[in-house]
């Protein structure tokens, strides 16, 4: 990606006061991380910043630097010079934000999803990044915009959680280049990856219990899926960050190709989660049948219908672009 692009948005945001940065819905580290990590050098230049998810500050994420900047949108709605969508590969994933935005002069969508399709009056959508909080580092850098030791520990949580810990295919020297950097302003790693992986409420545990306990594989074992009802998780008592990355047990699962999490809604639907171990099953794809997005190995969808139907209806489609693959295929 050029740039100039680059350029045309730092002019943008220079010259403009009053900025509102949104994320998606049932927002990850990268989001958050993302918007605080930019509203937090907007403020450096003196601009007026209001950060908003429709689920505000997860617990879970709480201990990120300046976490209480990051709250559920206000009401009345209010306006914008410029609104920053972060990490939101369609509009409407911004849910109760977009709203909120009563009226903005520019729309600016800065993301790493493949399947984004450049709403907004500036776009930047670089589906080789590993993670969008990679993309604003770029764009500091390049755009000589404040950075310092608290932009850079949001910046390496959201780069962190998006890369599976640098591990997923995207991770690049160059994602290690800007790791280092992040660190050399003196965040404390290890202090930080204990925050954000090793300090989960024991519910998680009896989540995990619970899912592996409903697991099912399907075509050989190249399918793998669970459920989570919503009278399970009421019963358990968890939150909906409470399950964030569960579904990686199942695609660790030596033989599985796809792995699909369902979480019942409150509003009659249900969340599908969807990864794939190889670029041959793109997921993203699979999800657009249903009306979602995101990458090619790791994708997501909100389906109308009960868990039961739901279920059948995606995992049909699954299976089927399993079968088509042969039966000889396995993973390298
Ligand atoms: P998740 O399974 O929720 O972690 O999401 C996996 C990826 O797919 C993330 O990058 C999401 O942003 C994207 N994604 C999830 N749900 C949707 C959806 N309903 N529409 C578009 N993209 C989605
Ligand atoms: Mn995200
Ligand atoms: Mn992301």
């Amino acid at each position: 990606m050029s740039d100039s692009k680059f350029q045309e948005i730092g002019r943008i945001l220079r010259e403009h006061r009053r900025f509102a940065i949104l994320g998606h819905v049932r927002p990850d580290g990268d989001a958050l991380g993302s918007q605080l990590a930019l509203a937090l050098s907007l403020q450096v230049l003196g601009k007026e910043v209001r950060v908003w998810n429709e689920d505000g500050m997860l617990e879970k994420y709480s201990f990120l630097p300046r976490a209480q900047l990051l709250t559920k949108p206000p009401q009345p709605a209010e306006d914008f010079d410029v609104a920053i969508a972060l990490d939101t590969a369609i509009q409407n994933r911004l849910g109760t934000a977009l709203p909120a935005v009563r009226s903005a002069k520019i729309w600016i969508n800065i993301d790493h999803h493949l399947s984004n399709p450049g709403y907004g009056d500036v776009a930047y959508i670089d589906s080789s990044a590993p993670a969008t909080a990679e993309i604003i580092f770029r764009l500091i850098k390049s755009e000589n915009l404040p950075f310092n030791r608290d932009i850079a520990e949001n910046l390496y949580a959201a780069i962190s959680t998006d890369t599976g810990s640098f591990q997923y295919p995207k991770t690049s020297a160059h994602t290690f280049e800007i790791a280092a950097e992040l660190i050399r302003t003196g965040i404390d790693v290890g202090r930080l990856s204990q925050l954000l992986y090793e300090d989960y409420p024991r519910r998680r545990l009896e989540l995990l219990r619970e899912l592996l306990r409903v697991m099912r594989f399907r075509r050989d074992g190249r399918v793998a899926s669970f459920g989570l009802s919503l009278k399970t998780a009421d019963e358990l008592g968890v939150l909906p960050e409470d399950n964030e990355g569960l579904i990686d047990h199942l695609r660790a699962v030596h033989g599985v190709i796809v792995a699909v999490f369902f979480e019942e809604l409150s509003d009659g639907k249900v969340r599908v989660s969807m990864r794939s171990k190889t670029e041959v099953v793109d997921v993203c794809a699979i999800c657009q049948k249903f009306g979602g997005g995101g990458h090619a190995l790791a994708a997501g969808a909100r389906i109308s219908g009960t868990l039961p139907e739901v279920e059948e209806k995606v995992l049909a489609e699954v299976c089927a672009r399993i079968e088509s693959l042969g039966s000889n295929t396995v993973l390298k």
